[in-house]
């Protein structure tokens, strides 16, 4: 495996392979790698395609009083990881890398960033579109892997490439879980053994929403509620939201005839855990 820090070096070995008409697979990432990520480099590799993995906390997507300066980083583990899950050249750029200057142009993410995560974390989306516009630029991919854990970075970066006709096509990972059904985080680490133990009600509750609506509830608003009964009635964590919208653009729902997003966000102490789950439902029934 071949490792990058700076852009040229990257550039000069991505040029080759594509001489040599390789197609090229971008896995972005900021570290501290589970099996969530290595299912993401998993599917790239199946395509045949040259690996790219990008490991970069990106401080554009962090708030003020977010974590940065503390989430959690491990350069050599994962080298290591990505090394055995036959990643082709792992890249992470230092910050000054990155942002030689202060940014004066962004990626703006509209409505997209007005909801769930976005309205949460004023400026989050921004940041993503912006580093993933950065690294698109960078590696030229003709693929890109992005998990549904993030569900709303996924619409984001699908919608960023569809607006601004980037050639590249965004293929989307299933969420890898725990045995308990918690959802693989980089920030799991910081969950205490109590709140570690409480934070599967998150994916618990989902499943429950699902089953709810597979019986024949249509009423978003039911689903929400009864996802926070089950939330605060099992856990101690703090509700950031509990939503159900349209899986498609995110947009209100009221009653369920469309695919839909069952999406929450959890604090646990400082740790904000985020799951979801797309439910397609029979308008029939
Ligand atoms: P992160 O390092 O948290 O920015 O995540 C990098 C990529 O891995 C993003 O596309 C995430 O959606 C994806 N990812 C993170 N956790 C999981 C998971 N549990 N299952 C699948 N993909 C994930």
């Amino acid at each position: 495996m071949k490792r990058a820090t700076h852009i040229s070096e990257l550039r000069e070995i991505i040029a080759l392979e594509k001489k040599r008409g390789r197609v090229i697979a971008l896995v972005p990432t900021m570290g501290y790698l589970h099996r969530g990520h290595l299912s993401l480099v998993e599917r790239a590799k199946k395509t045949g395609a040259f690996v790219v993995l990008s490991i970069f906390v990106n401080p554009l997507q962090f708030g003020p009083n977010e974590d940065y300066a503390s989430y959690p980083r491990d350069l050599e583990r994962d080298a290591n990881l990505v090394e055995v899950a036959g990643v082709d050249v792992l890249f992470h750029p230092s910050s000054e890398e990155m942002y030689p200057r202060p940014m004066v142009t962004y990626v703006e993410v509209g409505q997209l960033d007005s909801v769930l995560c976005g309205a949460k974390r004023p400026g989050h989306f921004r940041g993503v579109a912006t580093i993933v516009s950065k690294l698109f630029h960078i590696v030229q991919p003709d693929l890109a892997f992005f998990g549904q854990k993030d569900y709303q970075q996924y619409l984001v970066i699908q919608r960023m490439v569809s607006d601004l006709n980037l050639p590249i096509e965004i293929c989307s990972v299933s969420i890898a879980r725990e045995e308990d059904g918690l959802a693989l985080s980089s920030r799991n680490v910081f969950l205490t053994l109590e709140q570690r133990l409480e934070a599967k009600i998150l994916s618990q509750s989902l499943n429950e929403a699902e089953a709810s609506l597979r019986a024949g509830e249509r009423s978003a608003r039911k689903i929400e509620s009864q996802l926070r009964e089950k939330i605060s009635g099992h856990c101690q964590g703090i509700i950031d939201y509990v939503e159900v919208r349209d899986a498609g653009d995110l947009s209100e729902v009221t009653t369920i005839e469309r695919p839909v997003l069952i999406a929450l966000a959890v604090k646990f102490g400082s740790t904000r855990l985020i799951d979801n789950k797309v439910v397609e439902v029979d308008r029939h029934v």
